[in-house]
């Protein structure tokens, strides 16, 4: 019985050709960039949504064959009904696969959960969506963990259509800097980064939606609350809708910033360090610490 068809292959997979795939192509991301070393010590960022945990068992299954070390780093946002489900979720995955386990918060690093970020934007009082302050307040964490983990690199469980969706909206806001600091190899690493891999970079997230399925792994499937005012939420849908009509569509929007990558990369990438975490940073001070500021300013002229 067939359990899925790819249309950009135009090919029908039963469950085992489908699960074997997932996980060839896994491996076959990962020699293609050069993402993984036979001795690294791998963080693998786990939310404890479907992504990150078919990413987890797809490495472990990957890196028994090497002499590679797997632990689990996980912050935690501090989003009510959605992200106080994942840590007993994830500490059954870390029991069971015999992982060490790096935990924080936001509320622990910055002072603020996402929760008391979203109270101050619906009364009007912050000026970006509470995913401005996650994205950048979960890169720094991921960052934090990883190195305190003492990681030689850190996986997350990006696919195809989070890296299409991040070149578009950089796009749209005339980033040009981080469309060229967003890279899918190790070979531009950034001092002071735990250089970061991304062995789902050409899968489908519902190709790793179905993995996480088919293999019955425990996650939590609740949604975030505050995705709807993201513009992030907006054009996931259209590129949905687009790669439905268009198969390949977001191959080509990887394959446009890879080429970007090669023409323009290293000569724009001019970074100092953060004065308060000594983090690279183009500013005085990393955007992490930039947004924890303005959120300590609004906090304290409340009314
Ligand atoms: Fe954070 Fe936004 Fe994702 Fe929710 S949808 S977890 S607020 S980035």
């Amino acid at each position: 019985m067939y359990v899925y068809f790819k249309r950009d292959a135009g090919r029908f997979f039963t469950r085992k050709e489908f699960l074997d795939f997932v996980e060839k192509k896994t491996l076959k991301t990962i020699q293609k960039y050069n993402m993984l070393r036979y001795d690294d010590k791998i963080a693998v960022a786990v939310s404890g949504g479907k992504d990150s945990i078919a990413l987890l068992y797809v490495l472990d299954k990957i890196e028994r064959a090497f002499r590679t070390e797997l632990v689990i780093i996980h912050v935690d946002e501090g989003i009510k009904g959605y992200s106080d489900l994942s840590p007993e979720i994830i500490a059954n995955h870390a029991k069971k696969l015999g992982f060490k386990l790096y935990q924080t918060s936001f509320r622990e690093l910055f002072g603020y959960s996402i929760d008391d970020v979203a109270e101050l934007y619906l009364k009007g009082l912050v000026e970006w969506e509470p995913c401005s302050f996650c994205g950048e307040w979960r890169r720094w964490a991921l960052n934090y963990l990883a190195n305190k983990a003492g990681a030689t690199v850190m996986a997350t469980a990006h696919t195809l259509d989070d890296f299409a969706q991040t070149v578009i909206i950089n796009i749209m806001r005339n980033s040009l800097p981080r469309l060229l600091r967003f890279s899918f190899s190790r070979e531009r690493p950034i001092p002071g980064f735990v250089p970061r891999v991304y062995p789902f970079l050409e899968l489908y997230e519902k190709e790793t939606a179905l993995y996480t399925h088919l293999r019955d792994l425990e996650h939590n499937d609740e949604p975030c609350p505050y995705a709807e005012y993201s513009m992030r939420w907006d054009l996931r849908m259209f590129l949905y809708e687009q790669e439905e009509k268009h198969p390949g569509l977001l191959f080509n929007i990887l394959r446009f910033h890879q080429n970007l990558l090669d023409k323009a990369g290293e000569r724009l990438i001019k970074l100092g360090k953060c004065i308060v975490c000594g983090y690279p940073t183009p500013q005085r001070l990393c955007r992490a610490h930039f947004l924890q500021r303005y959120v300590d300013s609004i906090v304290k002229n409340e009314p």
